[in-house]
């Protein structure tokens, strides 16, 4: 699955390739221009909401 997002390190838009890290129960993915990772965070979701993924910067490297 293949999407569009703004890198929060270089700012640019990447095309990115969501993994899930079993290592942390999350699913995550690398700026293709900078390799800055992401990893998805938990948004409190109300129902009947459309699904939204918010992710940070990972910068524990
Ligand atoms: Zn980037």
């Amino acid at each position: 699955m293949t999407r569009k997002l703004i890198c929060q390190k270089c700012n640019k838009d990447t095309a990115v390739e969501l993994c899930f890290d079993e290592d942390i129960d999350s699913q995550v993915y690398n700026c293709e221009h900078c390799g800055g990772r992401h990893v998805e965070v938990e948004t409190g979701q109300l129902p009947g909401a459309p699904g939204v993924s918010r992710f940070r910067l990972d910068e524990d490297e």
